[in-house]
């Protein structure tokens, strides 16, 4: 979901952005109304994360999954391995992609327990040359998530934060990069965040594509080429939207309340099971099944019937699945909450 607000604002300003005669989506990315509304993005964000002044805010293309090549690319800096710990899906992928660069070492997994539990920290085989430890705070798919930042000293820690970035507050100082693909939790899909560590910048590996190097739009503001200019004036009036509603404290605060509410109806009852150890249970996607998945199907119509939708779990492992983002308000937790009761009455 986005904000109600955020879409209302950009329909009311789609055709023509205060009085200047012009959509966003027209304007050059280099006129002065764009710098206005890329620069007042960046210092919003910068402000709701307090991120500070010796990182760079990148406003970048590729998703998410175009950082699983960029990661290595910028960071193992005359370095051949790095860390990686495997919490599911998205780790795995980008362990996948860290291989065609260096070695990686598996620092810790979750596979054993199917990934429903995160890896202890003192249990992590971490290598003392890696270039950098790289971790998925929260698990999309599976819905598992790192309720604290792992201490790994003085070795970048870099995070692909695509689903659970502005969840709540975050220690940036804590980080070496943190990425995001911008369609979870940010806004429109076609941006990706990075917010990279200054003195990580500068140094990637050779034949490094122009693109591909931080350092390329660190320079330019992520002005190298044409940025994705309408994703990042959403983004802009999302950022500006969670300072309005109070900050990243706030947003934790609702999302936990929205979390706890959901897993207490799946734990207090027998039709319905999540399997992740409630210690990493994500605050974001909250997957789900029916005891009787015979009744998956039965369950998405009457859900979408009730204006319920894309509750249906990730291809790869069935059931179902809330995704309940900063912009999804309690109002629709407590709907799900209602149907789901009311369907198990009525099928068990
Ligand atoms: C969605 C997602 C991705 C993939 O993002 P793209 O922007 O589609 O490349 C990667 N990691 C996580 C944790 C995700 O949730």
């Amino acid at each position: 979901m986005l904000p109600e607000e955020v879409m209302k604002q950009a329909a009311m300003e789609m055709t023509d952005w205060k009085g200047c005669g012009m959509s966003v989506m027209e304007m050059s990315h280099r006129s002065k109304e764009y710098i206005t509304i890329a620069e007042k993005a960046e210092k919003d964000l910068r402000e709701i994360m307090s991120i500070p002044d010796n990182y760079k805010v990148l406003f970048l293309q590729g998703g998410a999954s175009a950082q699983f090549a960029m990661v290595p690319m910028n960071l193992l800096r005359g370095k051949d391995t790095a860390d990686y710990i495997n919490t599911g899906a998205w780790s795995k992928k980008a362990i996948a992609e860290a291989k065609l660069f260096c070695k990686v070492n598996i620092a810790a997994s979750s596979e054993t327990s199917k990934f429903t539990t995160i890896p202890l920290r003192s249990d992590w085989q971490l290598n003392p040359e890696a270039a950098y430890v790289h971790y998925t705070p929260n698990e999309t798919i599976g819905g598992v998530e790192f309720h604290s930042i792992p201490d790994v000293g003085n070795v970048p820690l870099v995070a692909d934060m695509s689903s659970t970035i502005l969840s709540r507050p975050v220690d940036v100082s804590k980080y070496g990069v943190i990425y995001a693909g911008a369609q979870k939790n940010i806004g429109p899909a076609g941006l990706t965040i990075a917010i990279v560590r200054d003195d990580l910048i500068g140094q990637t590996i050779p034949a490094t594509p122009t693109m591909l190097s931080y350092e390329t739009h660190s320079k330019a503001d992520s002005m190298y080429n044409t940025p994705p200019t309408y994703s990042w004036y959403i983004a802009g009036l999302v950022f500006e939207w969670i300072k309005n509603k109070g900050g990243l404290n706030k947003m934790a605060e609702m999302n936990k309340r929205k979390a706890d509410k959901l897993y207490s109806v799946i734990d207090n009852s027998d039709f319905y099971r999540n399997p992740v150890e409630p210690v990493s249970r994500s605050w974001m996607n909250v997957p789900f099944t029916l005891a009787n998945p015979e009744l998956d199907g039965k369950f998405l119509e009457q859900a979408k019937a009730a204006g319920l939708v894309t509750l249906k779990g990730h291809r790869s492992v069935g059931g179902m699945r809330a995704s309940i983002y900063n912009a999804m308000p309690e109002e629709g937790v407590d709907a799900l909450i209602a149907l789901m009761k009311d369907f198990e009455k009525n099928n068990s």
